[in-house]
């Protein structure tokens, strides 16, 4: 059915349907479901016989005419019962996805465009992936942005299967909370769990931290795993080795061990909630430390993990150089293409999990090296990168909205970069009143008013007046519905941008008559 004829069949009821998403559409057993706009927002509307529309188990309101029509809210029940009737929409485990993307929306109306860009490439995307840091700062919960998700797949008639990330999680609460919500992929932060101090301790305070906090049966297995041996590594880019002497070794445990202690009983946990059957995919992220994750460094946690039984699907590595928000790599490409390749010869080696890329947005000038070397197995992480196209949006079509938005972030920056790591100089930044509204979407193009805008989000969403009424959520809100397709155009292009650079295959689609598309791969 086509756009048309679907309003047409919706037309004699009292509803005032503003536009249908015709993607979404389906028939089955004599009713028709599917995703429209109205006034009041999407719902989901259930066409068909009285009584097969009254057995029906979606909730909503009724009508009746000739035929009788239900039109559902998106609510928790109504998202259930979706996961349930289509089964697509639940996310589900990517491990055995070699190519995998994180497309973090937080603002939850991005999803259609994440998959605009995704089904042109041999890669599955994540669609549900926020912090607890990113949920704190736009109000939302991890059980919003499954929902949020969801939808979004619905409405794109998305088959091919998507992940949901609770993203950094740093204690069994916030774990817990999140596979409540339906994730399908935990992130275990470990940054506050590991001991730089001890790496980096002068002699003699190591050797008594070693003895105070190590418990000297796991010294020995760590010590005969790893003394006296050199780990050699091949791949079709030249070989390294790698070798641990005693004191060396010292620090690296000291480093990790409480990180491994806690892992150990996230993954128990896990365990005891799933058994062996490994639902969810297990990522660890260690890139929010103080210093870079070395090969050696990264060897031995993985080797210490096996050790104690644990398998991860992914392990996020802190890189050499600057992986700073929403702006390109800063640093030597050399250098990070060398300790690139051992990373991902180690995880080759050793189970074959994926590296993740954290921070991964706009690395166009890393993403080639990411993509040849990583040979296809990768994951790559991006979420602000989203949220600056909706502010391109919004600069382009509200100028004055983009305007007071730019004031506000100017005046929140310094409390914002306690949140986030960024270098942005806002002296560097155009004064706004020396710039036309045509020249506004151009500062989504600099470093600096990108970093600004990146990291103020939560700021920005949560502005009041002196009346305590949001000063910015329902104006964004507002522009990204009724330009939604220009975000989703944005998206698509933007997204699919990261995709090329990092050299994932293309896929070539053939829409069929009821808009499912069948796929080949060239
Ligand atoms: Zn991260």
């Amino acid at each position: 059915m086509n756009p048309s004829e679907l309003l047409q069949l919706l037309k004699p009821f009292p509803v005032e349907v503003l536009k249908v998403y015709p993607k979404s559409f389906s028939s089955e057993k004599g009713l028709t479901r599917g995703l429209v706009r109205t006034a009041k927002g999407k719902k989901l509307v259930v066409l068909g016989e009285k009584d097969l529309v009254l057995r029906d188990p979606f909730r909503g309101e009724i009508y009746h005419q000739a035929s009788t029509l239900k039109i559902c809210d998106l609510s928790p029940e109504n998202t259930s019962c979706l996961m349930h009737h289509f089964p697509f929409t639940k996310p589900r485990s990517l491990r055995q996805e070699k190519m995998t993307i994180g497309t973090g929306d937080r603002l939850g109306v991005a999803t259609p465009g994440h998959i605009r860009a995704v089904r042109k490439f041999k890669v599955r995307p994540v669609l549900a992936q926020q912090s607890v840091r990113e949920n704190t700062q736009t109000g939302r919960s991890f059980e919003e942005v499954v929902r949020d998700a969801a939808w979004g797949v619905f409405q794109e008639n998305y088959q091919e299967g998507y992940g949901a990330d609770g993203d950094h999680l740093k204690s069994l609460q916030e774990i817990e909370n999140a596979l409540e919500a339906g994730v399908s992929m935990i992130t275990l932060d470990l940054s506050e769990k590991l001991n730089p101090e001890g790496f980096r301790a002068p002699q003699e305070e190591l050797d008594r931290q070693f003895k105070k906090e190590i418990d000297p049966g796991d010294a020995e297995v760590l010590f005969h795993l790893f003394l006296e041996k050199e780990f050699r590594f091949k791949g079709s880019h030249g070989e390294f080795s790698i070798h641990f002497d005693a004191d060396r070794l010292k620090r690296t445990i000291l480093l990790f061990h409480k990180a491994i202690d806690f892992t150990e009983e996230v993954y128990q946990f896990l365990l005891s909630r799933f058994g062996h059957h490994r639902l969810v995919d297990f990522e660890i992220s260690v890139d929010e430390t103080p210093f870079p994750t070395t090969p050696e460094t990264h060897l031995f946690f993985i080797i210490a993990l096996s050790q104690r039984g644990i398998r991860i699907d992914a392990l996020a590595p802190r890189f050499v150089g600057q992986f700073e928000k929403a702006i390109d790599y800063c640093g030597n490409l050399e250098d990070f293409r060398k300790q690139f390749y051992q990373h991902v010869l180690i995880a080759q080696h050793n189970e074959d999990y994926k590296i993740s890329i954290h921070s991964g947005s706009d690395k166009f000038s890393a993403f080639p090296i990411m993509g040849e070397l990583a040979e296809g197995r990768l994951h790559l992480k991006t979420a602000g990168t989203s949220w600056l196209e909706a502010v391109r949006l919004i600069a382009s079509v509200s100028p004055s909205l983009y305007r007071e938005m730019h004031r506000w972030a100017l005046a929140k920056f310094a409390e914002a970069s306690r949140l986030y790591h960024v270098t942005a100089d806002l002296a560097r930044i155009p004064r706004l009143d020396d710039l036309q509204d045509a020249e506004l979407s151009a500062l989504l193009d600099k470093d600096d008013s990108r970093q600004l805008l990146h990291i103020t989000y939560g700021f920005l969403l949560n502005a009041k007046n002196e009346h305590g009424k949001d000063l910015f959520r329902e104006g964004i809100y507002e522009i990204l519905s009724r330009y939604e397709e220009d975000y989703w155009s944005l998206l698509e292009k933007h997204i699919g941008r990261h995709l090329e650079s990092l050299s994932v295959e293309k896929i070539s689609t053939v829409e069929t008559k009821n808009g499912r598309s069948s796929i080949w791969y060239r």
